[in-house]
Parts: structure tokens; sequence; C-alpha cells
């Protein structure tokens, strides 16, 4: 009999990177830590175009989705969920700068915490070959019941369709109207904003200043800064309004 070969690896995840270019975590495949609960975490990256990576531990790895808007409280606003490569579990603590090469730009740690699937036991791996996962979050920002949902597979069994998911909030103490992504903005674990992570590389800082070249990093620099100042105009236009009342 020949070895069972595992569901999940990292040999996509690492494919696509070039350790000697980018910090980001090379990996282990660490076995499944038993009773412990599994970790989440969600990405906000800044990279061609900005979008949040959910990501939820299941064994051994981090299973991967990006979600262009980012997560909604509102159980009506269903956001798209495209299924991207499993990531390694060190992948959750990860939070700087992607100098150049695949997924380029600022990763920030928007927010993180613990995860469980609502039916305990029913098998992770079977939930995601069904198209349905049911979990519950427990982080800083997010909380309560969600559902991946992956769309219908198009007619002819076309395969891009198999990545295309939906993250849909369900009712509960934790859903509502706030635009959760407007209201907390920041990292959830250094409490910066893009521009601030940049900072920890004034190599590339500086190098933007001095050549105002128009390659993918720097335009991911642009618009961190963008969106720094419609942060700070954001703020100011509140301070007026209540100087006035
Ligand atoms: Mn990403």
């Amino acid at each position: 009999m020949g070895a069972r070969k595992p569901r999940h690896s990292l040999e996509e995840y690492r494919s696509k990177r070039r350790f000697d270019r980018t910090p980001e975590p090379r990996g282990t495949a660490k076995p499944a830590r038993g009773k412990a609960p599994a970790r989440f975490c969600i990405q906000k990256h800044l990279a061609t175009r900005l979008h949040y990576d959910l990501r939820l531990e299941h064994d051994g790895v981090l299973l991967s989705w990006a979600v262009p808007k980012g997560p909604s409280l509102n159980p009506r606003e269903k956001r798209l969920a495209m299924r991207t490569e499993d990531h390694p579990i060190e992948y959750a603590d990860f939070e700087g700068v992607i100098p150049e090469g695949y997924g380029t730009g600022i990763v920030m740690l928007w927010d993180e915490g613990t995860w469980r699937p609502r039916d305990d036991g029913a098998g992770i791996d079977r939930a995601l070959e069904k198209g349905k996962l049911d979990f519950e979050l427990d982080g800083y920002k997010l909380k309560g019941s969600w559902s991946l949902v992956r769309t219908a597979r198009a007619a002819g069994g076309e395969r891009s369709s198999d990545r295309s998911w939906i993250l849909i909030k369900h009712r509960d103490h934790w859903s509502g109207e706030v635009d959760v992504t407007e209201v907390a903005p920041l990292s959830i674990k250094t409490d910066r904003d893009f521009t601030e992570i940049l900072s920890e590389r004034p190599d590339i800082w500086e190098s933007h200043r001095a050549t105002r070249s128009s390659g993918a990093l720097e335009r991911v620099i642009r618009r961190a800064v963008e969106m720094r100042e419609a942060r700070e105009r954001a703020v100011q236009a509140k301070r007026k309004t209540r100087a006035r009342s």
C-alpha cells in the first residue's frame, strides 16, 4: 500500500514564491494540534488590488480564501471569496512588505483568533468537498456564525469556478449594519496602517520617493499613502462637525 497522499500541502504555496526574496515564511508541515482550538486570521493585503485573505487552520495548514471586498457583518451581503492555495501555519503571524514577485504589496494582520466548524466532527474536508462550511469565529473584530459556500460549478465542470465561493454572516448577536472594514481599518497586531508597516522598510520607502517609478510596488505605495490621507481627512471632518455642535 502506498503512503496516503496528504489532502493539504504547501507545494503550490512554495512553488509560487522565492524565499530568498520574500519575507514570507517557508513553513513547515505541522501535524494537527489535536484538541487545541484552531486559529484563524484575516490579512488585509494591499497588492495590485486591495483584498482580505481569510485563513482557517486545518490539518497542519491554513485553508485560504481571498475576499476582494472583505467580510461584511450584514447577512444580506454575500461577499465573493476566491479559494487560494493552502498557507503554512506560521503565516498567521505574518505582517510586512512583499517587495517583488508573487503577491507584491503590503500585508496587515487585520484580525485573528480561533475558529471551529459548527458541526464538530462531521469533517471539515467533507464539508469542503461538498462546498459548504458552517463555522464560528472568535476574533477581535469578527465573531459569531458564518458560512462559506461554493458557487455552482459552470456547465461542463469548468475548473476555475471550483475556486469561487461566497462568505456570508449569519444573523446573530454579532451581525449588523456597521461596516467593519471601515470602522476598524488597522492592524490587530500592531495598530499600524499600510504606510506604517511600510516604514519598517526605509530602503523601499526612500527609493520610492527618489524614483517615482511605475512598478507594481510603487503603485501599492502610492495607494497606501492615498488611503492614509483619506482617513486623516475623514478624522478632521468629524472634528469640525463636533466643534460646531
Ligand atoms: Mn493576498
